[in-house]
C-alpha cells in the first residue's frame, strides 16, 4: 500500500528522549494544521529542526506517504500524560494530516492501514487503538472526534484492513439461481413482494458485477424477508434499510424512499457499489455520496467487512453469512417448470418482465424537471 519513509529525529534532540518503548497502544492524533503544504514531509522537517521542540511522535501520515520520525523501540512525547504516562511511554503516536491541499479521506485511509499493520506487527487487539483524548482529555484527533461516526468509522477502517483472508466476497458472478433463492425465501415465510423482487436482484447482479444472492440475503435480514415490521415501510421500496443523506434519527422519514420496488433494488446495488468501489447504475441516491466520502469507501470487499460500517454491529456481516447467505446457498435447486427460461445464475429475467432500467430513467427525468423548476423559481 502506501510507502513509509524513515526520517528520524537526530539523537540528542529534546524530542528524541530515547526511553525504551515496548508498544502496548497506538495513539491517534490530528495535526490541527490546515495550512496548504502541511503534509507528512513538512512535519518530518519540523520535528527535526524546530528549536527546543519537546513534542515528538512516531509517524505523520498524509494522503500519499507516511513519514516515520522515531524508531518503534523509543518513546515520544505526544500524549500529554506526563513523563511516566502510559500514553507517552507505552504507545506509538500517529498524526494524521489536515493540510487543506491534501485529500483527508486518503490520509485517514492510510492511517487506518498503518494502524492495522502496527496492531498486527505487535500482536495487539484493535481496542488498543486510543485517541489522544483518552490520555489527556485534549480534543484530539479533532477531525475524527468532530465528525459524526468519525472515530467509529476510523476503527471500522482499521478492522477492514485486519479482516482475514477467509471471507465472503461481495463481487463476482452469482453462485445461486433465482429460483433457488426464491425457494429459500418461501421456506422462511417470505412476503410475496420479496419473492417477486428476486429476478431484479439477478438482473442488477449482471449489470454491476455484484453477487445478487449476497444482496438478496442482506435484504432478507434488513426487511425480515419483505415482511418489514421495523421503522421502514414497505411502500418506501427500500430493500436494505438505506438512510437518507442527513438523517435526524431513526424514523421512516430518515430512510430513503424509492419510486418503485425495482428502483429500490437499483438503490441497494448502488449503495453497495460505493462500499466495494464499483460505478453506480443511473443517478445514485443521497446516501451513496455520504458513503463515497468515508475513508473506507471502495475498500469493503467482503460481506464480513460490512460489520461496523453498514451497521454499528461488528458482526453484522458474519451474521448475514451465517444466518442468511449460507442457508440460501445450501438450498436445493428446484426443478424448472416447463417453458420457464429464467433462473440460472447471472441470467437476466425472461422477456416480458418489466425492464428494471426504466424506473431510473423516469427518476432522472423527475430530477431534471425539479432542477428546471428550481432554476425558474417555481416550487
Ligand atoms: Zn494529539
Amino acid at each position: 500500500m502506501v510507502g513509509i519513509v524513515q526520517d528520524f529525529i537526530p539523537y540528542g534532540r529534546r524530542n528524541r528522549p530515547g526511553y525504551k518503548l515496548d508498544p502496548r497502544y497506538i495513539t491517534i492524533h490530528d495535526t490541527a494544521n490546515t495550512q496548504a503544504g502541511a503534509d507528512a514531509r513538512a512535519h518530518a522537517n519540523y520535528v527535526k529542526t524546530a528549536p527546543d521542540l519537546l513534542a515528538g511522535w512516531h509517524f505523520t501520515v498524509d494522503d500519499r506517504v507516511i513519514y516515520q520520525h522515531l524508531p518503534l523501540n523509543e518513546n515520544g512525547w505526544h500524549a500529554g500524560d506526563g513523563t511516566d504516562g502510559a500514553g507517552n511511554r507505552q504507545s506509538i503516536g500517529i498524526e494524521i494530516c489536515e493540510n487543506r491541499d491534501g485529500d483527508r479521506p486518503g490520509a485517514e485511509a492510510n492511517a487506518a492501514w498503518l494502524t492495522a499493520k502496527l496492531l498486527r506487527d505487535f500482536g495487539l487487539d484493535p481496542d488498543r487503538v486510543k485517541q489522544h483524548y483518552h490520555w489527556s482529555g485534549k480534543n484530539c484527533p479533532r477531525v475524527l472526534r468532530g465528525r459524526v461516526e468519525g472515530w467509529t468509522g476510523f476503527l471500522a477502517a482499521v478492522r477492514s484492513y485486519l479482516t482475514p483472508q477467509i471471507a465472503t466476497p461481495i463481487t463476482g458472478t452469482a453462485q445461486a439461481a433465482v429460483r433457488q433463492a426464491q425457494e429459500w425465501a418461501r421456506a422462511r415465510l417470505a412476503h410475496q413482494r420479496f419473492i417477486d423482487i428476486a429476478p431484479f436482484y439477478w438482473r442488477y447482479g449482471v449489470l454491476t458485477g455484484i453477487r445478487p444472492e449476497v444482496l438478496y440475503a442482506q435484504s432478507a435480514r434488513e426487511t425480515a424477508f419483505g415482511r418489514y415490521g421495523g421503522v421502514v415501510l414497505p411502500e418506501q421500496n427500500n430493500w436494505a434499510g438505506i438512510k437518507t443523506a442527513n438523517p435526524a434519527g431513526d424514523a421512516a422519514s430518515d430512510h430513503e424512499s424509492f419510486p418503485t420496488p425495482e428502483d429500490g433494488v437499483r438503490g441497494h446495488f448502488n449503495h453497495i457499489a460505493a462500499y466495494v468501489g464499483l460505478e453506480p447504475v443511473g443517478i445514485p441516491h443521497g446516501r451513496y455520496w455520504v458513503i463515497k466520502k468515508t475513508p473506507w469507501a471502495g475498500t469493503v470487499k467482503t460481506v464480513e467487512a460490512l460489520g461496523g460500517k453498514w451497521a454499528p454491529d461488528p458482526n453484522y456481516g458474519s451474521t448475514i453469512v451465517r444466518g442468511y447467505l449460507g442457508p440460501l446457498l445450501l438450498t436445493g435447486h428446484p426443478p424448472e417448470a416447463p417453458g420457464e427460461s429464467g433462473g440460472e445464475p447471472g441470467e437476466p429475467p425472461s422477456p416480458g418482465q418489466p425492464d428494471p432500467s426504466i424506473p431510473w430513467i423516469i427518476r432522472l427525468i423527475q430530477l431534471l424537471l425539479e432542477k428546471l423548476k428550481e432554476l425558474l423559481g417555481v416550487s
